[in-house]
């Protein structure tokens, strides 16, 4: 045998397009404390991309604090489908009993996602809490209505996460809806991702390891915070989620189910034993990726090409 390598290109496809994609792919790399994962979205420049490298080394050579909870609730996540597969997407979770769905989608029928939220709530009983993610697709204006039409048809929304794009924007919807709104791109999009805090913009705020540049980097935008943190992934592989997974363990409290479910959605994974949910919840753990599915995974030779051109650009910058 070889020696293994310490850079790995992987590519999987999803089971459902998500975010405008249909296959995942990042790098894995390997330090004295394990695997990191390094995957911004392609839509992130070289100077963001630095965070993410910072939460991969992070992973790769120092490991993670401590936990204080063995287990991290989570919430399904049910992509802008139709109800049917809203449906089953909640009924398959591993007993979730939040869901968030993905609302606002472009090209969709008016009413689309009225009857995914109806299907969800059906899906989900009386007692599961329902969120939504507009990824910032509306306007203030767009947001007030929309909020009030999707609040009646989830039979109440426990939260709706960035609505609207930017701080102003969340200042002024937050005046004029009842729904708790929490920020997401509004703080991992920005230099300054406390200025939601400063500028009470949202009830609660979503935290992502890779984005912000670690899982240490996110305990101290917490505790500066002291608002209730969701801990949400990146769509990454069960490599990177584990690291979403040891924020959401290391937070001294967690009062909303985690974004960290997502491992189904992708069709193939690096290890063996995927962190996903068993009765509502993911137990905190750190798999390791195996030489096989590593082997299945490998990216074609143009993909590793952009990824390595990538890595170095980024690793100047660093
Ligand atoms: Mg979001």
């Amino acid at each position: 045998m070889g020696a293994e390598p310490d850079v790995v290109v992987w590519d999987v496809p999803l089971r459902t397009r998500f975010r405008g994609l249909t296959r995942r792919d990042g790098v894995l790399v390997r330090g004295d404390a394990g695997w990191g994962e390094f995957s911004p979205f392609w839509d992130y420049d070289d100077d963001a991309a630095v965070r993410w490298w910072r939460a991969a080394r992070e992973a790769a050579d120092e490991g993670w604090p401590a936990a204080v909870r063995t287990h991290v609730p989570v919430n399904v996540t049910v992509p802008a489908v139709d109800p049917e597969h809203a449906h089953r997407i909640v009924t398959g979770s591993g007993g979730c009993r939040t869901a968030k769905v993905k609302v606002a989608e472009p090209g969709q029928p008016t009413g689309a996602d009225e009857a995914r939220l109806e299907a969800v709530r059906d899906a989900l009983g009386p007692h599961g809490a329902i969120r939504i993610d507009a990824n910032a697709a509306w306007d203030v204006d767009t947001a007030t209505e929309r909020l009030a039409a999707l609040d009646r048809a989830a039979g109440g929304l426990e939260y709706a996460e960035q609505p609207v794009p930017g701080v102003d924007d969340l200042v002024a919807l937050r005046r004029r809806t009842h729904v708790p709104l929490a920020a997401d791109e509004a703080v991992r999009r920005t230099d300054d991702p406390l200025e939601v805090v400063r500028r009470h913009a949202a009830d609660v705020i979503v935290l992502k390891v890779q984005p912000l540049g670690g899982v240490r980097a996110c305990l101290r935008l917490a505790e500066q915070a002291g608002l209730p943190v969701v801990v949400s992934s990146a769509l990454e592989s069960s490599v990177g989620l584990a690291a979403g997974l040891a924020l959401a363990a290391a937070l001294p409290e967690l009062p909303y189910a985690c974004g960290l479910a997502t491992a189904a959605l992708l069709a193939d994974d690096l290890v063996p034993d995927p962190l996903l949910p068993r009765d509502g919840a993911i137990d905190v753990r750190r798999p390791v990726p195996s030489a096989a599915l590593l082997r299945a995974a490998a990216a074609p030779p143009s993909l590793v090409a952009r990824w390595d051109a990538r890595l170095a650009a980024v690793r100047a910058r660093a």
